[in-house]
């Protein structure tokens, strides 16, 4: 007889915290009732009560394994079945949580490579976030890492990545392991801003190239919109980046024309 999969087991994770950046992009953070281990990058699968079903979707985590809550970085898909329900959250409400987190997008220790140029879309940042996090915690606890990161994000407009902004500035700002590129793509609609224009993918080359972060030294890593990371990955292979270091996390399928 063959091996029957193993039933999914939920913990309950109650929300204690949340920060809407826009109408459609928001931070949550759950307290767990079980301690749930995961590697930097993995994702967790969040699920609600819809009748008598639990309706799920992975969510990459943005916090470390050493902070004592669970963040998640949402974008509201308004014609979607799961996102709607983490918009009518209100603190103390709970969601059901995989008691497994998975995911293959993380960190690569395996190849030798201490350089790692990290581009997502807005809530694409999720993992880099993760790993960034964890690198710093751990360093503070005395563990010296010989990774440097270069992360872009790209977004339509600067305010979308809400708090995290100031996050991965302040850690750019203090860590020279740390290099953070945010780039918008309407910089007309957004008149404060001062920072880089355009996509994720059409400024990797240039920082990549500038930190000396190349195909004989670095992994490189893209995460979020499916569009991002197909021409990312084009510009990686045209820089002779070898497939097995060029990862990558797609949060969604385009649909088709
Ligand atoms: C490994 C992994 C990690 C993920 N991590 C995150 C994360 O950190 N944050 C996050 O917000 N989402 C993340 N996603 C996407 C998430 O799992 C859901 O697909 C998304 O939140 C939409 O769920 P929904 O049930 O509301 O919509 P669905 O009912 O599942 O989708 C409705 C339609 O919208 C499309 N769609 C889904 N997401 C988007 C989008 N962002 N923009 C445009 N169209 C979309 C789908 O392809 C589908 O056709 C991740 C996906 C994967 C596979």
């Amino acid at each position: 007889m063959g091996r029957r999969r193993s039933r999914a087991q939920y913990c309950k994770g109650e929300l204690i915290e949340r920060e809407d950046f826009s109408e459609d992009l928001a931070a949550f953070k759950f307290r767990v009732d079980k301690q749930l281990p995961f590697i930097p990058g993995q994702y967790a699968t969040i699920g609600f009560q819809v009748g008598e079903k639990i309706v799920q979707r992975p969510y990459s985590i943005v916090s470390s394994p050493h902070e004592p809550f669970m963040e998640v970085f949402v974008e509201l898909v308004p014609e979607g079945a799961t996102t709607p329900l983490f918009w009518e959250l209100k603190l103390g409400d709970s969601v059901f949580i995989r008691d497994r987190l998975v995911g293959k997008f993380v960190l690569d220790t395996e190849s030798g490579m201490t350089r790692h140029v990290m581009a997502g879309t807005v809530t694409g940042a999720a993992p880099y976030i993760s790993i960034a996090r964890t690198q710093k915690i751990e360093q503070e606890q005395g563990k010296a890492s010989p990774h440097q990161i270069l992360t872009i994000v790209g977004a339509s407009y600067s305010w979308e990545l809400g708090y995290y902004m100031d996050e991965l500035n302040e850690l750019a700002a203090q860590e020279e392991w740390f290099t953070f590129v945010p780039t918008v793509s309407r910089p007309w609609g957004d008149p404060e801003w001062q920072g880089e224009s355009g996509r994720a993918e059409d400024v990797i080359r240039k920082y990549g190239d500038h930190l000396g972060y190349d195909h004989t030294n670095a992994v490189v890593y893209a995460c979020g919109h499916p569009q991002m990371i197909e021409n990312s990955k084009a510009i990686w292979a045209r820089a002779r980046f070898p497939e097995e270091r060029i990862k990558e996390e797609k949060f969604f399928v385009m649909k088709e024309e």
